[in-house]
């Protein structure tokens, strides 16, 4: 299977085929402008040092700064950290949003630290990116194992190293420090905003729906969705997949899983495996867990008009041919998921404005930006009679190229 950075260059390439871009400003598109990557020894529990290896990909700043999160995870490499920021500058294109697309991360599972480790680990990686990031540069935020706890003390250490008081430099942090209202529900509540304009041109009414993940995302999915008064049928974690035909109900749902609970143990529903969510019957499937959720194997089982991708890069490639012949519509990722790095930029903007909105206002201004951006992507698609996700792509790619 190819990496995320050969399939971000993948679909790069397509898009400027289709748009006509010359050689030069392709590989300058597909070139990011800096690659870091900073060795973080940290002092362990038991008296041994440890050194772990931390990168930050700043891919392009030509819209504003570089804008993307810090995962920490086993799996992070500069690598994977290219291929995402590649897809930042993408995805803040599409949303179209005065940011640049940057990522970075920790080689490490962070599992396997204490707390006054991890707190050590994060404090050392913000004094080492210290000299490449700051509100006009490069404006870090959380994604994978990391939170709003972490970003504060990355932002203490930074103000501490630097000497100054820079809220901006990072988003996602906790409100107290600066951050915004909203954040947590906004990238599930930006895919129903997303889905409810797509949902309307197909004219499917009070469309049934089910979802692939209870986390963060496929939670505040499935709530915002119930509050539109439409019906959750089912929704799947790593360990089952709960379903009620009458529709569940997704207050229940969120608390059983702030209890850490897992679904196979959810009683008020009937219970299945986890794999036996992408088969069933349903107006829309979100996929909000992991990437290639969907492949060749599983493609021709979905029976969903309408599948909404809230995970990065959830349907392989193959995958996808399969499901576009069947007339399947799908709203790409990098406008079904951008809710949350739109709400970031709008922490950095309270940040820098001395600004405090409420909820009700991040609500609707996300709304306004999700709408507009989905209008474009439409627009361009019926226009050029293409696919939602050639269409995102070719208008990021005009907009980063023009
Ligand atoms: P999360 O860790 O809160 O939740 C992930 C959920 O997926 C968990 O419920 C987990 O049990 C479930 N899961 C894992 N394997 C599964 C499987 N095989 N079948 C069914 N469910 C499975 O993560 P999240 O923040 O909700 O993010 C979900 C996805 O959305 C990730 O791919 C993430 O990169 C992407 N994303 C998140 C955000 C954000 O703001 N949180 C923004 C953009 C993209």
């Amino acid at each position: 299977m190819s990496t995320i950075l050969e399939n971000a260059h993948t679909i790069i390439k397509a898009s400027a085929n289709r748009l006509g871009i010359d050689q030069h400003t392709l590989e300058q598109l597909l070139a990011p402008d800096l690659v870091a990557h900073v060795r973080l020894p940290v002092k362990l529990a038991d008296g041994t040092t440890k050194t772990f290896d931390g990168y930050r990909a700043q891919h392009s700043n030509i819209r504003g700064p570089y804008k993307g999160g810090l995962r920490f995870h086993p799996s992070v490499s500069a690598e994977e950290v290219t291929g995402l920021a590649t897809l930042m500058s993408i995805k803040n294109a599409v949303v179209d949003i005065p940011m640049g697309g940057g990522k970075g991360g920790i080689s490490v599972d962070p599992k396997k630290l204490s707390v006054n480790e991890l707190e050590a680990l994060s404090r050392q990686f913000a004094r080492k990116l210290a000299p490449i990031i700051g509100p006009e540069r490069d404006v870090p935020a959380p994604d994978v194992n990391t939170n709003a706890e972490i970003i504060d003390w990355m932002l203490h250490e930074y103000e501490e190293h630097t000497n100054t008081s820079a809220p901006a430099t990072f988003t996602g942090k906790s409100i107290s420090k600066g951050g915004s209202k909203g954040r947590e529900d906004a990238t599930g509540r930006g895919g129903v905003i997303v889905s409810e304009q797509i949902v309307n041109s197909l004219g499917l009414k009070k469309p049934s729906v089910i979802i692939q993940g209870a986390g963060n995302v496929g939670a505040w999915y499935g709530k915002v969705a119930n509050d539109l008064g439409w019906k959750v049928t089912a929704i799947s974690d790593s360990s089952a997949t709960v379903r009620n035909e009458r529709g569940l109900d997704m207050n229940e749902i969120m608390k059983f899983k702030a209890n850490k609970g897992r679904l196979k143990d959810f009683t008020d529903a009937e219970t299945l495996s986890s794999q036996a969510l992408i088969g069933m019957e349903a107006d829309i499937l979100v996929l909000g867990a992991l990437e290639n959720a969907i492949t060749n194997e599983n493609a021709d089982s979905v029976k969903a008009r309408l599948i909404v991708e809230m995970a990065n890069g959830p349907i392989t490639d193959e995958a996808y041919k399969k499901l576009v012949a069947n007339n399947t519509v799908i709203i790409p990722d990098v406008l079904a998921n951008a809710g949350g790095v739109v709400v970031s930029y709008f922490e950095w903007l309270q940040n820098r404005l001395g600004e405090n909105w409420s909820h009700k206002d991040v609500k609707e201004k996300l709304t306004k930006q999700l709408l507009s951006a989905t209008t474009a992507v439409q627009e361009y698609a019926k226009k050029q009679n293409i696919s939602l996700k050639d269409a995102a792509f070719d208008l990021a790619i005009k907009r980063l190229t023009d």
